[in-house]
């Protein structure tokens, strides 16, 4: 699969795809022998479904980073419980270096919310490096009564019973940014859980359900195509792809700031000499002009050399569990 696939034609494709045949002819090396890593396919995990952003940004890397490492990289969507049920398996997997974790903030966001997570993101995982930080739209419905970001919020207070928001379950960024709406708001919505704003989005273009937040790694083409209703980005400066939609400060919800920053795991006891490899695989596809500019186009951009770093990830990822753990505790959500 080229890695010039829109998103909607990778919706398309099965769950499951081999993204890159490059052969090993390096004469493999033993089971876990990070020497000859890798000699088998290595497997990245999405905990959201195909299609969505989190899977869209997985297929970008994984053919660069597999011809980088001279191997074979399956993309396989592991769906449920707002991406924890990918991260759990992960977790559990054999640390080898053939199962890498693809997640996204929900990673930081988790331990608050779930009591029984069943894994630990700083103890469970290695830290392979941070991949991109997407910005967030607030999207509606093509037909939903709203001219404006402040007109959406009048008209979600004045019928709460009746609007519906979408997201990818409790601890996807969806809810998240649901979650920090609905506090700015005063508001308490009905919630409308997928397995991934792939679906989702489907949904709200179809017209089942009202609105939702999501990375414009996928709803740029459905804005752009006039498919979905944009009223505001959740991050400081307005994004380049969507110019005319205005940032949440500027549409008076200074308090909805949330951009869903990306990183690669796998298993804690991986061989430092394999995640070191998985590391400059990732740096040298985040160099890829063609992956600069695919992201360019959905509004992001690939974090720098430096961020790509098992180091740089872990320290994030620390600092994101202590700032999103607060804001959690603060709005009194819990998952179970
Ligand atoms: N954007 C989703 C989220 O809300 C996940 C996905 O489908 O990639 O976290």
């Amino acid at each position: 699969m080229s890695t010039s696939s829109t998103p909607r034609m990778i919706a398309a494709l099965a769950a499951v795809s081999l993204i890159a045949a490059c052969a090993n002819d390096g004469g493999g090396g033993e089971d876990g022998d990070a020497a000859g890593y890798p000699d088998q396919n290595i497997t990245f995990i999405v905990p959201f479904s195909a299609g969505g952003p989190t899977d869209t940004v997985t297929r970008m890397i994984a053919e660069p980073m597999a011809k980088a490492l001279g191997g074979k990289i399956v993309v396989q969507n592991v769906e449920g419980a707002g991406g924890t049920v990918a991260a759990g398996q992960v977790a559990r997997a054999k640390p080898d270096g053939y199962t890498v974790l693809m997640h996204h903030i929900g990673m930081s966001t988790a331990p608050a919310l779930y009591k029984d997570l069943g894994f630990k993101p700083l103890d469970d995982f290695a830290t392979v490096g941070l991949v991109t930080e997407v910005p967030m739209t607030v999207v509606a419905r093509k037909d939903f009564p709203a001219a404006t970001f402040s007109d959406l919020t009048t008209y979600v207070k004045a019928n709460a019973g009746k609007v519906t928001l979408a997201n990818a379950g409790i601890g996807a960024a969806s809810h998240l940014c649901g979650l920090l709406f609905q506090s700015a708001a005063g508001v308490k919505l009905q919630e409308v859980p997928y397995q991934g704003t792939g679906p989702a989005l489907t949904d709200l273009v179809g017209g089942q359900v009202d609105f939702m937040c999501d990375q414009t790694t996928n709803t740029t083409g459905q804005i752009s195509a006039g498919k979905v209703k944009a009223y505001a980005v959740t991050t400081p400066e307005r994004v380049k792809s969507l110019p005319d939609v205005p940032t949440t400060t500027e549409a008076g919800m200074p308090q909805l700031q949330v951009s869903v920053w990306h990183g690669l795991y796998v298993p804690a006891g991986t061989p430092p000499e394999v995640v070191t490899k998985l590391s400059g695989a990732l740096k040298t596809a985040l160099a890829d002009q063609a992956v600069v500019d695919q992201m360019a186009k959905l509004g992001t951009a690939p974090v720098t050399a430096a961020d790509a770093t098992p180091e740089a990830h872990k320290a994030h990822l620390e600092e994101q569990i202590t700032t999103w753990g607060k804001v959690i505790a603060d709005a009194g959500v819990k998952a179970s």
